[in-house]
């Protein structure tokens, strides 16, 4: 349905997004909608007002999984197939072990809280990364900040230190590896409006910090790459793909604005996109890089 799409380069477009593929709502009426993540052969996503973690599959449609998840935002899944999940309103991240327990990995630097745990990717080092905006503390002072910024953070669970790995964004958010980890992706939904992309070190600091796309209309936020290194990123209007070097490739517009995105589905091609009060998908031709 050509009006589910604003295709910039159609060769290429024509490689991601089958003709015959739209748009389709698969559940609404929820309050804002986030942190998709494929697990377990389901959909799993937040709704952070509600503070609660859904499911959603095909056979049976949406179920609530966990009620009180403290407001919880973004969520990924490690190598050993466990839940981890940024907390608003606990201020941390965690992870959920195989019979359920949630271990506390991170909710401090430096002795103070953090800000508000937003999104969080994997390593296949077993590191995490994740950004840590304010957008969780009450608008627009940020009252109870003890952060003196809004950092990145690189986690290691075995030890559960952390590390500063990028100081110098506004409102860090979304943010993703390239397939072969070289480079890693930061949503910033701040004033810039931009993402950056920064190379990863041998010694995993970042460098070269240097903006890759901007996105309009709206800012980004989630964000995922494609086994070929394209770069989905949502925006005001829908998704926005763009080529491993930052040309925008076209935009799958979607009728509520997608605050993030996952690929999954029995194929691992269905892009699940969470936008505010409901959950949509398409189905494509590429799927997330193999780990
Ligand atoms: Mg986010």
């Amino acid at each position: 349905m050509a009006s589910d799409f604003d295709i910039k380069d159609s060769a290429e477009f024509s490689r991601i997004v089958p003709a015959d593929a739209k748009v389709e709502k698969l559940a609404d009426g929820l309050k804002f909608t986030e942190g998709p993540a494929w697990y377990q052969g389901r959909l799993i996503f937040s709704d952070i007002p509600a503070s609660r973690l859904y499911e959603w599959t095909k056979a049976e449609g949406l179920k609530v999984i966990r009620e009180q998840s403290n407001n919880a935002n973004g969520n990924s899944v490690d190598r050993a197939g466990r839940l981890i999940t940024c907390e608003h309103g606990s201020r941390r991240v965690t992870r959920t072990e195989a019979d359920g327990a949630i271990t506390v990995l991170a909710d401090s630097f430096d002795g103070k809280r953090l800000n508000s745990p937003n999104d969080l990717v994997e390593k296949s080092d077993g590191t995490i990364w994740f950004t840590d905006p304010p957008y969780g503390l009450p608008w627009p002072d940020f009252k109870g900040k003890e952060q003196t910024g809004h950092f990145v953070f690189r986690l290691d669970p075995r030890d559960k230190s952390l590390a500063i790995v990028a100081h110098d964004l506004d409102m860090p958010n979304g943010l993703c590896f390239s397939p072969d980890e070289k480079q890693l992706y930061i949503a910033d939904s701040g004033k810039p409006h931009h993402v950056r992309v920064f190379d990863v070190k041998p010694d995993s600091s970042l460098a070269n910090g240097r903006v890759f796309c901007v996105i309009q209309p709206g800012g980004p936020d989630g964000m995922r790459v494609d086994a070929d290194g394209r770069l989905y990123s949502t925006a005001g209007d829908g998704v926005h793909i763009f080529s491993p070097t930052g040309q925008l490739i076209g935009k799958i517009l979607v009728p509520q604005t997608p605050a993030n995105c996952c690929f999954g589905g029995e194929d691992g091609k269905t892009l699940f996109m969470t936008c505010r009060t409901g959950l949509y998908s398409i189905q494509l031709n590429t799927q997330a890089p193999a780990r």
